[in-house]
């Protein structure tokens, strides 16, 4: 059977005083339906692991480099974020395509270096507007997968999120059909491809609210939400948490 995942994305924000947010997710959610992952930016991972009331919390990274360690200023490797506490690792985000530059063969070595650190990584796809509009966005999607989700992908050590970039922060969702259809199509790429194709988990991600959640959870393929603006805050994140 698939996990179900509601996994928090903070992005470039938060300062240990945000760590409060995660006791009170914690608090909220004793003994949670789903795993519930929030991944704070690299300065909070060790602290938000260590908090005495994070509970059934998991705490990732949102990146890691390729290598274990060495003379790369700025990274952070996967060994380092397992060190810290962490369990997961988000690689391949949009904004990490977008603002560094990522190719599907890096995100792929990363992802390599996350499972050899014992990581479950979380692989982002998704198509840009501009892919969607020339009806590219089955084509885009599966390319992604292909490049960046090494062929030793198992159920236990990767999580596949549908991200499209059009709707990441923008309050903008694909229709629920759209989002089975790409869902359903990765869930045979995935069975096509890997033996336990059919137990990895599919996130998907993009505006998903409080009060959109529980029908995005319903689509079929859906097994949980990376989440964004609305995972800051223990009183949207909650309410994402129970729809799952
Ligand atoms: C994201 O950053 O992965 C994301 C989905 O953001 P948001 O929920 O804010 O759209």
């Amino acid at each position: 059977m698939r996990r179900k995942l509601a996994a928090g994305n903070w992005k470039m924000n938060g300062t240990k005083g945000n760590l409060a947010q995660i006791e009170a997710l914690a608090s909220a959610f004793p003994d949670p339906a789903c795993d519930v992952l929030i991944c704070p930016p690299a300065t909070l991972v060790a602290a938000a692991a260590a908090l005495p009331d994070r509970r059934s919390v998991r705490i990732g990274g949102q990146d890691c480099h390729t290598g274990v360690a060495g003379a790369h200023t700025g990274d952070v490797s996967a060994a380092m974020l397992a060190d810290a506490g962490a369990t997961h690792v988000i690689l391949g985000h949009s904004e990490r395509r977008a603002d560094h530059g990522e190719t599907d063969a890096l995100v792929r070595a990363k992802t390599d270096a996350a499972h050899a650190a014992g990581l479950i990584a979380v692989v982002c796809v998704g198509e840009t507007e501009a892919d969607r509009d020339a009806g590219r966005t089955l084509d885009v999607v599966a390319v992604q997968v292909t490049g960046s989700v090494p062929d030793t992908a198992t159920a236990a050590n990767t999580v596949i999120a549908y991200e499209p970039v059009w709707a990441i922060g923008t309050g903008r969702t694909p229709t629920l059909e759209q989002i089975a259809e790409v869902h359903d199509f990765l869930r045979a790429q995935l069975v096509a491809r890997f033996d336990q194709g059919s137990d990895i988990s599919l996130l998907y991600g993009g505006s998903v609210k409080p009060g959109n959640a529980a029908e995005i959870f319903a689509v079929s393929n859906v097994d949980g939400a990376l989440v964004g603006g609305a995972s800051l805050k223990a009183e949207d994140f909650g309410p994402i948490v129970a729809a799952l």
